[in-house]
């Protein structure tokens, strides 16, 4: 008789400072698929549960795929929305014959209006029903807000071992795998976890650059035929919950005690080098003022103004208009494409049409917190609703939609995309679908932390981490965290 496995996957990043909470419209707007139809419209995609589907069926297994629901980063998601979309998953759960084993896909940062921790709940619910007998096993985003109250309920738990994250596809197969394993020896494969109350900046959590590199290369030393995985959870920081930090987790085969002795070891050797995990941040006007002077000196750098404090991947909203303020401010006389979302503007520009002169008030139209609208006055160069086809290696090949969308030339070089839904700006293809030539820019304005990196890897010169306050700043420091325990570095020193 074959395995059976139930597969469940529900992922949404919370920002916690976002300025509107997150719906069931923000999935269904990404497709909320039960049954059947999670394991179809997920095959072939760089996938949690489409690698393990694949992987389980690869040994034979019986899968039960069971749900598949994703939505963009966003605010905390409402108490009944959480219940539409889960209860359905847990009826079928529940009408199945026996099963095996239970895989789980969850980001590790969902936060719902009653659970800071959505994602233990999750597997409690599940545990709750399947009993304890039967193993559970957990997949998590890389800025998963792991904590031990998950441990107590699943048996395995891993993360992505890569940000720019690529390896969704190959977390969920190595999870299947772990669970057959357990399954099929018999010995306990389990999971130890070490928690620090530590944040770091995502811009400084890219795994294949200092000081990550020498975190991961101390976690695979340790790996053996009995440490079989060893994930890092720097967290995405701008959450605001009682439990918050930087936690390592162990899986293999050795007593807990001895998993949890080499986790602690590696959250030591973090906490020691914690000081080196800063990011270095440049004025807009500076910025500017460094663009321009490499210019009039004939070099021909391509720089992104990145303005990571702004990032819808990490559940911002994208119309903060301080870097586009300085631009106007400036002249700024070298070419810069710009984006922002402004529902008005796209409208506005519309109605001059492709050629037409508009004048206009643009930015801070959903999230006023961070910016004041500025004025601009250009020509309407491109008008269209065409989505945004990636093809940088993290996403390449998904489309993304912007809504409707217009560019304008401002003159003196700046020319800004405004866009209903916020633009990908983290890959090229943002701009070069909307008629822009990223080749003919000197610099490209980019609203992302990390990213970018792949979507524009090996295509600029320098990258100006800009210091503009937003719902994900780097500048963590000074982030008003009200709930979170402390002390909590770099809150505390
Ligand atoms: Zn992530």
């Amino acid at each position: 008789m074959s395995i059976k496995i139930a597969v469940i996957s529900l992922i949404q990043e919370t920002n916690t400072f976002s300025a509107k909470n997150a719906t069931y419209e923000d999935f269904k707007m990404q497709g909320i698929w039960y049954g059947q139809e999670a394991d179809l419209n997920s095959r072939g995609s760089n996938t949690e549960i489409a690698g393990a589907i694949s992987y389980l069926r690869s040994q034979s297994c019986e899968v039960i795929p069971i749900m598949r629901a994703w939505a963009m980063s966003g605010g905390i998601l409402g108490d009944d929305d959480f219940r539409a979309l889960f209860q359905p998953a847990l009826e079928m759960l529940v009408s199945l014959p026996a099963l095996d084993g239970v895989m789980l896909n969850l980001h590790g940062a969902l936060i719902t209006q009653s659970h800071d921790y959505a994602d233990a709940e999750i597997v409690a619910r599940v545990r709750a029903l399947i009993g304890e007998e039967i193993p559970i096993a957990v997949t998590h985003d890389l800025h998963a807000n792991v904590t031990g109250e998950i441990l107590e309920h699943a048996d395995i738990l891993i993360g992505y071992q890569t940000y720019p994250h690529i390896d969704q596809a190959d977390t969920g197969a190595k999870a299947a795998k772990l669970l057959l394993d357990l399954l099929a020896v018999g010995a306990p494969i389990q999971t130890a976890i070490s928690k620090i109350p530590l944040l770091i900046p995502a811009e400084v959590q890219i795994i294949k650059s200092e000081p990550m590199l020498q975190v991961r290369n101390l976690a695979d030393s340790y790996l053996s035929d009995r440490v079989l995985d060893i994930s890092l959870f720097p967290v995405q920081p701008w959450i605001d919950v009682p439990e918050l930090g930087f936690a390592v987790t162990v899986t293999g085969t050795l007593a807990k005690l001895e998993l949890l002795k080499i986790a602690t070891e590696i959250s030591d050797k973090i906490w020691e080098i914690k000081e080196q995990f800063e990011v270095g941040l440049v004025k807009p006007a500076d910025a500017i003022v460094r663009i321009k002077k490499g210019n009039e000196k004939g070099r021909s750098k391509f720089s992104i103004l990145l303005q990571s404090s702004d990032a819808p991947p990490g559940g911002a909203a994208g119309d903060s208009a301080a870097l586009i303020s300085e631009l106007v401010k400036a002249g700024p006389d070298f070419n810069v494409y710009t984006n922002l979302v402004d529902a008005n503007a796209v409208v506005a520009a519309g109605n001059a049409g492709i050629g037409g002169e508009v004048e206009l008030l643009i930015g801070a139209s959903l999230d006023p917190r961070w910016s004041k609208p500025v004025f601009i006055s250009g020509k309407v160069l491109n008008l269209g609703s065409t989505p945004i086809l990636l093809k940088g290696i993290v996403m390449n090949g998904q489309e993304v939609s912007i809504g409707n969308w217009a560019t304008i030339d401002c003159g003196r070089g700046l020319i800004v995309l405004v866009s209903t839904e916020p633009a990908p700006s983290f890959d090229p293809a943002t701009y070069e679908s909307v008629g822009l030539q990223v080749s003919k820019a000197d610099a490209v304005h980019v609203r992302s932390c990390a990213l970018f990196r792949a979507g524009y890897v090996e295509l600029f010169d320098e990258v100006l981490i800009l210091d503009i306050p937003g719902p994900t700043s780097p500048a963590l420091a000074k982030i008003d965290y009200r709930r979170a325990q402390r002390p909590l570095f770099p809150l505390d020193r």
